[in-house]
């Protein structure tokens, strides 16, 4: 499916420095070396269409987008892919509570999204691939693990045949992101859509597979499996594989899929007879008034609708670069004012001309130092004031604005902020 388009890119000559990205699986900082030499592979998990994009979803997707920047920066290539989740219970309740059809809904909150994402100018994936759309090569994915005897039948009442979950027990191949003990996992498990609970599966984490048709509910034909929908970790395996192969080289997403999600697909893959991803990144998560940001709190905030109120995207980006991706934080005025103000300092320096060769420097081994961003802001504050490094000697004053030293030029590569305007 059309994803959105991406901001013109100016890429700074690479610097031939390897990222240094955080592994959520191994618990260190480590160098991105790409399986494929040359080129590195990421996916990023999507959205499930059913509510606007809101602070905590974009500051997943800003710290993917400075991934793939920073990974570009050091001389890779890169290939993205991303789902968007458009077959899914929440996403079918609110359109059943709303009374509108479900694909209507997906598509207007898609399209939401995109907006969304062009205006904070994060660069569109390679491949952008819904559930619907992806269906025919989930459902291959679903048989093949039935093949491999991965599958079991749990009675469905309720349904004309049974619901398919995954067997772990075969690969025990359970928290291989995580880490977790079950016990860990069975305290968020029903939390975050799971049924640890649910009467004739054979482990209590085992998930959900194969969902058969329910009146009312969308279903697609299975085969031997019969009619039915896919449950949620099999279609990121899925859309992984037909976009950017298995094994990838990094995982992203917040910090809230480690489990079950990322662990749950990883277990998928194996299942499948392929490791999934080398390395995992995680971004915190987004609090407002005191509680982490969700839909069931109420508490969120829309990047559209301080957009609408006239708050200027890159003030939106200057706010999620002053946290480092992977802590937790909170949003607040006092964080919007804060970037605005800066914003406008850095434009102002900007207009002065913005030559400053060891700024730039900082900039870009800020970056590649697991995305340290307020190392980077702080950088940038020195430059606006005209303070950078005296060794430049036109720090702030006077710089054509050209050239290895153009801090506007390489904040638009290296951070996706544009300092025009
Ligand atoms: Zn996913």
């Amino acid at each position: 499916m059309h994803s959105w388009t991406s901001p013109s890119l100016s890429p700074l000559p690479p610097s031939g420095r390897p990222l240094r990205l955080h592994d959520t699986r191994t618990g260190r900082i480590a160098p991105v070396t790409p399986l494929t030499p040359g080129t590195a592979r990421l996916y990023v998990c999507g959205i499930t269409p059913y509510d606007s994009t809101h602070l905590g979803h974009a500051a997943t997707y800003h710290a993917a987008d400075l991934m793939r920047r920073a990974l570009a920066d050091s001389g890779l290539a890169v290939e993205m892919a991303q789902n968007v989740t458009d077959v899914d219970d929440p996403l079918l309740e609110r359109a059943d509570r709303d009374g509108v059809d479900w694909q209507e809904l997906a598509a207007s909150q898609v399209d939401l999204f995109a907006q969304d994402m062009e205006a904070l100018r994060i660069i569109a994936p390679e491949t952008y691939r819904s559930v619907s759309e992806a269906m025919e090569d989930i459902i291959a994915v679903v048989l093949a693990l039935h093949e491999r005897g991965r599958a079991y039948p749990v009675d469905a009442p309720d349904a004309a045949g049974p619901d398919w979950y995954l067997d772990l027990s075969v690969d025990g191949a359970l928290g291989d992101v995580s880490g977790w003990s079950e016990e860990q996992m069975l305290e968020v498990f029903a939390d975050r859509g799971g049924d640890p609970d649910r009467a004739g599966k054979r482990g209590r984490i085992d998930p959900l597979l194969w969902r058969a048709e329910r009146e009312g509910e969308p279903a697609w034909d299975a085969g031997v499996l019969g009619r039915g929908r896919p449950g949620w970790h099999v279609e990121c395996v899925c859309i992984a594989e037909q976009g950017i192969g298995l094994p990838f080289d990094i995982q992203a997403g917040g910090s809230d899929l480690i489990f079950p999600h990322h662990d749950l697909s990883a277990a998928h893959s194996v299942a499948l007879g392929r490791p999934f991803a080398a390395a995992y990144a995680h971004s915190g998560m987004v609090a407002h008034e005191g509680e982490k940001m969700s839909k069931s709190l109420g508490n969120l905030v829309f990047v559209h609708r301080l957009v609408r109120d006239g708050v200027d995207p890159m003030v939106i980006r200057l706010v999620l670069m002053a946290h480092h991706y992977r802590s937790d934080w909170e949003w607040s005025d006092q964080e919007l004012e804060q970037a605005r103000d800066r914003l406008d300092r850095y434009r102002l320096a900007a207009r002065r001309g913005g030559s400053s060769p060891s700024t730039v420097e900082v900039l870009r081994s800020a970056l590649r130092d697991d995305l340290d961003t307020a190392r980077a802001l702080e950088a940038l504050d020195a430059w606006a004031e005209g303070a950078a490094p005296s060794k430049d000697g036109v720090a702030g004053t006077g710089g054509t604005g050209t050239g290895a030293g153009d801090v506007p030029a390489a904040v638009d590569a290296l951070f996706g902020v544009t300092l025009e305007g």
